[in-house]
């Protein structure tokens, strides 16, 4: 656990998160500011920066878990497309330094934004979380 870093402390439940699904080595929960309904984060539950300290065990599983929720947002939101994308190092965009994975909605003509500004309605991520989570095989 590393104590300065956010996703560490989502994992050990001391920050709250809208949890969608989680296995052994991952965790799918809402980002906070979503770039469309239905943005969804996969982190390792072991803390690793970015893919180059990731192991192949931890990559593999939020890979798996990454194809269970696109399926599910799939189910739930039927967008036109889906966004999948990891940013390592701050020249890539990363701004978490804890090793994830996004999944991001998209209808034709969105912007192909990975980040947002604003924040989501904590009820209405429940809500989504919920659904998500009810639609996963
Ligand atoms: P990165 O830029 O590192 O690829 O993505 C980090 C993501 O984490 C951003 O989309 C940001 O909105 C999200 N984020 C930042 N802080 C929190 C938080 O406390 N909780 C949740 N659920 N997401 C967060
Ligand atoms: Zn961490």
């Amino acid at each position: 656990m590393n104590e300065d870093c956010i996703f560490c402390r989502i994992r050990e439940g001391a920050l709250p998160a809208h949890k969608v699904y989680e296995d052994e080595s991952s965790l799918a929960f809402m980002d906070t500011s979503p770039v469309s309904e239905g943005h969804v984060l996969v982190i390792t539950k072991d803390h690793y920066e970015n893919i180059f300290e990731a192991t192949p065990e931890s990559l593999a599983a939020v890979s798996n878990t990454v194809a269970k929720i696109a399926k599910g947002i799939r189910v739930v939101f039927s967008p036109d497309g889906l966004t999948v994308a990891q940013l390592n190092g701050s020249a890539a965009g990363q701004t978490v330094f804890h090793y994830h994975t996004h999944l991001i909605p998209r209808r034709d003509g969105d912007p192909m934004d990975l980040h947002a500004r604003g924040q989501a309605e904590p009820d209405k991520l429940a809500e989504i979380a919920a659904k998500i989570s009810g639609a996963l095989d």
